[in-house]
C-alpha cells in the first residue's frame, strides 16, 4: 500500500466506520458463527504476492464481520461491558498513527506527562487519597498481579530472591466470589496455589471480616506469613462489595498488603454519592480499575492506584544499559511500573473521552445506567415467572426463571435453556453465573450508548423466550 491507497482506503474506512456505528443494531448481537466456520472459509497458505486492500476488505465483510460479537451494541448485556465511544475510537485511531512505544518518558515525553495527568484528574474524583499515585496498565489481572508481587516483595523485604525465604509459607486471602486474575497471579508468584485462602462470603457474598481476622490468626499459629489480601468492589458474578474498612483494619494490624479489585465497579466511584463503596481506602495499599469495562474508553487500559509508589519501583525496577537516561529520577518512567516493558499510549482516548463527555456527561451516563437496572428489577419483581437471586449492585442485575414445583435441576435446565434461546435470537446477549449453587441471568446494563427502550425491548425477548420454554 502506498500514501495515496493509504489516503483513500482511510477515508472509505471512516464512512464504513461510521456506518457501522450508525446500524450495529442490525447485526445479531452475539455472533451465530459455527466452530471452523471462518477458518474453513480462509486460504490455509499466506499469498505470495501482495494483494488490493478492496480484496481483503471483502473478506473482512464477508468471512471476519459474522464472526464477531459486537461488544458496542446497545444490546449487549454480557459479562462485563468492554466499551468504546466515538472519542475514545479516535483517541485509537491517533494512537495506531502516531505508533508510539511510551516505556519511558524519552520515548515520548507526552505519553508519560498525560498518563501523570490523568491519574491526578481521577485521584480526586475518584475519593483516592492525595498521597497516592498511579499509572495506566493494560488489563486488570496485571496490575492485580503487580500488586501482588509487591506485596510479597515488600513482605520479604525484598530479598525474596537472594535469601531463600520460605515462599510456600507466604498466604493470601480473598473470597471464593473474587475474580479468576487473583488465582492466576498467586500460580505466578510461585507461593503455591493452596496458599490462596478463600475466606467465607456472608449472604450478599461479601467477605466476613471475623472469618479474614479467624483465617489469619490460624495461619500465623500454624507458621504462615499472612502477605496480601484482594478485596472486591464488584466481583464479576453479582458485583458484591466487599467491606473494605473493617478488612483494612485487619491488614494494618497485620501489616497485610491490601489490593482492591474494582475492576468494573470502580467508575461508579466518578459519582459521589457512590465513594461510601471505598470507605476506609486510607488503609488499603493498591486498587485497580477497568476504564475499559464501564468508562466508555476502549480495552485495553487500566488505571492501578498505589499507595507506595517506591514499594512498586523496587518490586519491577531493572535497569539494563540502553535505557539509562538523563533525565533518570527526574521525570516518571513508568516502565518500573508493572510487569512489561513495552507501553502503548492508552492515556491519549482515556483523555479524549473525559475531554468529549467531560464530568459530569460521564456522571449522568452512569446514573442513566443504573437507573434503567433499577427499572428491571421492578419489571423483574413483579413478574410471577422471575425472580431476583440475590440483591442488585449498581447496573448488573441477577435473576433467573421460577415455576412453581420445579426441582432445583429443572429450574438450572430451564434457566439454561432460556440463555441459550435468548441469545440465539441474535436480538440481546446475556450470560450466567452461579448464585448460591443456583444458575442465575445476569443482566449488565452498561454498554456506552444502551438507552431505557434497549433494556425494555431485552426485557420483552427474554419474557417471550421464557414462554415456550413452559
Ligand atoms: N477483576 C474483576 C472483578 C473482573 O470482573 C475481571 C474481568 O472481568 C478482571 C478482574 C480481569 O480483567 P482484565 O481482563 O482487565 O484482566
Amino acid at each position: 500500500m502506498d500514501k495515496k491507497s493509504f489516503r483513500e482506503e482511510a477515508h472509505k474506512l471512516v464512512d464504513w466506520m461510521a456506518d457501522f456505528y450508525e446500524n450495529i443494531e442490525d447485526y445479531p448481537v452475539k455472533s451465530q458463527s459455527k466452530p471452523g466456520e471462518i477458518l474453513s472459509q480462509l486460504p490455509a497458505t499466506p499469498p505470495t504476492k501482495g494483494e488490493p486492500f478492496g480484496e481483503v476488505f471483502k473478506d473482512f465483510e464477508n468471512i471476519i464481520l459474522p464472526g464477531i460479537t459486537h461488544w458496542q451494541s446497545p444490546n449487549f448485556h454480557a459479562y462485563f461491558p468492554s466499551n468504546s465511544s466515538y472519542p475514545s475510537v479516535l483517541g485509537e485511531m491517533l494512537t495506531s498513527t502516531l505508533g508510539a512505544q511510551c516505556m519511558i518518558w524519552e520515548t515520548s515525553p507526552a505519553a508519560a506527562e498525560l498518563e501523570e495527568l490523568i491519574i491526578n484528574w481521577l485521584k480526586p474524583l475518584m475519593h483516592i487519597p492525595d498521597q497516592w499515585t498511579g499509572c495506566i496498565q493494560d488489563t486488570a489481572s496485571t496490575a492485580t498481579l503487580a500488586a501482588l508481587l509487591s506485596a510479597r516483595e515488600r513482605k520479604t523485604n525484598w530479598a525474596i530472591n537472594h535469601k531463600g525465604f520460605d515462599k510456600q509459607k507466604l498466604r493470601f486471602y480473598c473470597s471464593s466470589e473474587t475474580h479468576s486474575s487473583i488465582d492466576k497471579a498467586v500460580k505466578i508468584l510461585g507461593v503455591g496455589t493452596e496458599n490462596l485462602v478463600k475466606v467465607a462470603v456472608d449472604d450478599q457474598l461479601a467477605i466476613i471480616p471475623e472469618a479474614l481476622e479467624e483465617a489469619i490468626n490460624k495461619d500465623i499459629k500454624n507458621g504462615y506469613t499472612p502477605c496480601g489480601v484482594v478485596a472486591a468492589i464488584g466481583t464479576t458474578g453479582t458485583l458484591a462489595i466487599d467491606p473494605i474498612d473493617a478488612i483494612g483494619d485487619i491488614c494494618a494490624k497485620h501489616k497485610i498488603w491490601l489490593h482492591i479489585d474494582a475492576a468494573y465497579a470502580g467508575t461508579a466511584l466518578l459519582l459521589p454519592e457512590y465513594h461510601t463503596l471505598i470507605k476506609g481506602i486510607e488503609k488499603a495499599d493498591s486498587l485497580v480499575f477497568n476504564p475499559h469495562k464501564w468508562m466508555f474508553t476502549n480495552f485495553d487500559c487500566t488505571i492501578y492506584f498505589v499507595k507506595n509508589v517506591d514499594a512498586l519501583i523496587k518490586t519491577f525496577e531493572i535497569l539494563p544499559e540502553y535505557l539509562k537516561t538523563n533525565t533518570r529520577g527526574k521525570v516518571k518512567d513508568f516502565r518500573d511500573w508493572g510487569v512489561p516493558l513495552g507501553r502503548r499510549f492508552r492515556a491519549l482516548k482515556l483523555w479524549f473521552v473525559i475531554r468529549d463527555f467531560g464530568v459530569e456527561g460521564i456522571q449522568s451516563r452512569l446514573r442513566e445506567h443504573i437507573s434503567y437496572a433499577n427499572w428491571l428489577v421492578t419489571q423483574i419483581d413483579a413478574h410471577e415467572h422471575f425472580e431476583l437471586v440475590i440483591d442488585h449492585t449498581l447496573n448488573v442485575v441477577c435473576f433467573r426463571a421460577i415455576i412453581a414445583n420445579y426441582s432445583a435441576d429443572q429450574l438450572d435446565r430451564l434457566n439454561a435453556d432460556l440463555i441459550t434461546a435468548i441469545n440465539a435470537t441474535g436480538d440481546a446477549y446475556l450470560t450466567h453465573t452461579k448464585v448460591k449453587g443456583q444458575y442465575t441471568l445476569r443482566m449488565v446494563i452498561g454498554q456506552t450508548y444502551v438507552q431505557k427502550h434497549h433494556v425494555e425491548s431485552t426485557w420483552q425477548v427474554i419474557q417471550k423466550c421464557l414462554k415456550p420454554l413452559i
